[in-house]
C-alpha cells in the first residue's frame, strides 16, 4: 500500500514505544494532511533535540547542557544522591517537589531475563562518585519490581564498607513515572 518516503515515514513512527503499526499511520496521515504546521514544528523540534540534549557525564541525566540543569545547581544538596533507574523515574523523583539533592541514573535496572548485568548500567561510575564525591547518604528510588528490587540489594551489597547512610523508597518508584 504504501512505498518510499511515506512507508519509511510509518515504519519509523510504528518503531517507537507504545505505538503499532495502525497508530503509526493515524500519526503519518495527521502530521502528512498539515505539513506546514505540525509536520514542520515536529522536524524542527527533532532536529534541536538532535543537535542540543546531551547526556550528562555526572548523573546520566538529559539536559541541554553538560552537567545538567541539577548538578550545576547550587541551592541543592550535594552530600544526598538518590539512585534511579531510568530518566523518567529522575523526572518523576523531581515532580514530586520534595527532593533537593542530586541523582545518579542507573540506565535501567539488573535483569537476568533481559541479559542486562551490572557492566551495562552506571554501576562503575555511581561507585566512583561514592568513593570521591562527599557524599553521606543514598536513596534508592529503585521500582518495586523484582529487578528493581534484585538491583537495589546488589547496590547496597556494594556499598556496605562506605559509611554511607542508605535509604530505601518503601514502594519504589512508579515504572515510567
Ligand atoms: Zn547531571
Amino acid at each position: 500500500m504504501f512505498d518510499g518516503p511515506l512507508e519509511t515515514l510509518v515504519r519509523q513512527l510504528a518503531a517507537l514505544p507504545g505505538l503499532g503499526s495502525r497508530s503509526a499511520k493515524r500519526i503519518a496521515l495527521h502530521l502528512l494532511s498539515a505539513k506546514g504546521t505540525k509536520l514542520d514544528a515536529l522536524m524542527r523540534a527533532l532536529t534541536e533535540a538532535a543537535r542540543e540534549i546531551v547526556t550528562c557525564n555526572t548523573c546520566g541525566n538529559l539536559d541541554s547542557s553538560d552537567p545538567c540543569r541539577v548538578c550545576q545547581d547550587k541551592n541543592r544538596d550535594k552530600s544526598i544522591l538518590c539512585v534511579v533507574g531510568g530518566i523518567a523515574d529522575l523526572w518523576a523523583v523531581e515532580r514530586t517537589n520534595s527532593f533537593k539533592g542530586q541523582y545518579h541514573v542507573l540506565g535501567g535496572v539488573l535483569s537476568a531475563l533481559d541479559g542486562v548485568g551490572p557492566d551495562q548500567l552506571t554501576i562503575d561510575q555511581l561507585m566512583t562518585r561514592l568513593r570521591t564525591g562527599g557524599i553521606r547518604e543514598v536513596i534508592l528510588a529503585l521500582s518495586a519490581t523484582v529487578d528493581g528490587q534484585t538491583t537495589a540489594h546488589y547496590l547496597m551489597d556494594h556499598m556496605q564498607c562506605m559509611n554511607l547512610h542508605i535509604t530505601r523508597l518503601a514502594h519504589g518508584v512508579p515504572v515510567g513515572g
